[in-house]
């Protein structure tokens, strides 16, 4: 397992610890160099400080720790092992407290941590029920995240989430399974993986992390508590989030990079902490040449014919971290630019895809592809394969030069294709993707159908179409994963 997720010295995209508390008394003696380990050393671009409140010490100095530092924030909550704490305590409400705070200070990020906690019953069951409640409607009444803790009650936890409607916030430190994890992507909250995702027995762990779509994922370390791997049994710190970023990198088959770009993406939209977060799309300069694992992929439009009901344009146009809504269309000159020098040694494939049809442009595609390979790249196109109907006439001897050409089948028959692919060509599309495909196989080296695992499609058959009516492969790629 690889550790090698930049720092701010290579001016590459730092990682979020999205869950420690900085106010632990384990990081009394040494609490300023660890948060100067976390920034100088290890490559964090910011840490949510989570507060969880004492009927002695109300929420202590989290506060403070918060705006010590520019890229600390915080998050306040009744953590459900304290829950009893509330009952007859005659001090500042703790809710009233929140709210001040949260009004007065915009430090505060995020409410929480709080849920459910079966496991030491530290408080009775109705009372934690009872403030998790109070929480919900809390952070909907300011607007903030919410952090939600569940431990041996993770049915509970979701029963309430999916009771109260909430949307806005993170299942931290998951532990659940993929039912668990599917019941909490549906309702649009983030799945935050920490530290056990190291152990080598946290199988169920490591396939939640595998399915779950890295663009609704966030990373932390719970510190003091639950180090990873190879620091498993000491204390834990920030700093070590990098660990668990590297172990999600390989359970995805993405790149260390890959995943601190879309983690912290991710963690700024959520807790509002960063340039990019929610409602600023439309001001953003779309990338048109952008890198995903070791392929640069060319978005060189965002037109398409289709309306598909699970293309993801149509809730966000970011994608694995890069924003794709192009205000103009680029030019060859611009896409070779964009490209940069020696392509072919910086690159293992440039990928023509984007958000939208790439062979609606297929001049630029011809002029680009062809210089690219006369530089030795390897050329790949993902296509919906409609390409001969949209030109008027059988395009695939123009595309000699591709290496590798992506045609998303998507279903085992014309109607199964309708119900999910609105096409403008109706009962014309899915025999001209037949064609389509059998026609790539004469003038391109590889050829591959694809399909987006949509609920109620029948994945076996479609493969059946694929691999024995086509002679291609056939590649599932999961609902809701994109790139
Ligand atoms: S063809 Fe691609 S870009 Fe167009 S709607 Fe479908 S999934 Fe989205």
């Amino acid at each position: 397992m690889g550790t090698t997720v930049p720092n701010d010295k290579t001016g590459e995209i730092l990682l979020i610890d999205t869950h420690a508390h900085l106010d632990d008394p384990k990081f009394d003696e040494d609490r300023a160099e660890l948060i100067d380990r976390a920034f100088s050393e290890a490559g964090l671009k910011s840490i949510i400080t989570v507060g969880c409140w004492k009927a002695v010490s109300g929420f202590g100095s989290v506060m403070s720790i918060a705006e010590s530092n520019k890229d600390i924030y915080a998050a306040l909550g009744v953590h459900p092992h304290d829950a009893a704490e509330t009952v007859g305590f005659t001090g500042r409400d703790p809710f009233e407290l929140m709210r001040e705070i949260a009004l007065s200070n915009k430090k505060l990020v995020g409410i929480g941590e709080t849920g459910l906690d079966y496991h030491y019953m530290h408080s009775p069951k109705n009372i934690q029920r009872e403030l998790f409640i109070r929480h919900i409607a809390l952070a909907r009444e300011l607007n903030l995240p919410l952090i939600v803790h569940s431990r041996e009650a993770n049915e509970e936890t979701m029963d309430i989430l999916e009771a109260e409607g909430v949307h806005n916030g993170v299942l931290h430190c998951f532990s659940g399974d993929m039912e668990m994890a599917k019941r909490a992507l549906d309702l649009g909250l983030y799945i935050s993986i920490s530290g056990v995702v190291t152990f080598k027995k946290a199988e169920e762990m490591h396939e939640v992390v595998s399915h779950v779509p890295i663009e609704r994922m966030l990373v932390e370390t719970d510190s003091p508590y639950l180090a990873p791997v190879p620091k498993r049994g000491k204390r834990n710190e920030p700093s070590f989030v990098r660990y668990t970023a590297a172990m999600v990198a390989e359970l995805k088959g993405l790149s260390e990079q890959d995943v601190a770009r879309i983690t912290t993406l991710n963690a700024e939209n959520l807790f509002g902490i960063g340039p990019n977060y929610n409602g600023k799309e439309s001001e953003k300069k779309a990338k048109i040449a952008y890198k995903i694992r070791n392929s640069l992929y060319l978005n060189i439009t965002n037109r398409c014919s289709n309306h598909c009901t699970f293309c993801a344009k149509f809730r966000s146009y970011t994608v694995k971290g890069h924003f794709l809504r192009l205000s103009e269309e680029p030019t060859a000159d611009e896409l070779m630019d964009a490209i940069g020098a020696d392509p072919a040694s910086r690159f293992d494939e440039i990928v023509f895809c984007g958000y939208g049809e790439p062979l609606i442009r297929i001049d630029i595609v011809k002029e680009v592809g062809e210089k690219l390979k006369e530089m030795g790249c390897s050329i790949r196109i993902d296509t919906d394969g409609l390409a001969n109907l949209y030109h008027g006439r059988n395009v695939l001897p123009e595309l000699h030069f591709v290496d590798t050409i992506s045609v998303s089948l998507n279903a085992p028959d014309s109607d199964a294709y309708l119900s999910i692919i609105k096409s403008p060509y109706k009962e014309n599309a899915y025999p001209a993707i037949l064609f389509f495909l059998r026609e790539a196989k004469k003038h391109i080296a590889k050829v591959v159908a694809s399909a987006v695992s949509v609920p109620g499609i029948d994945m076996e058959a479609t493969r059946v179409v694929a691999e024995d009516e086509l002679g291609v492969p056939f590649r599932v790629r999961e609902y809701n994963e994109v790139g």
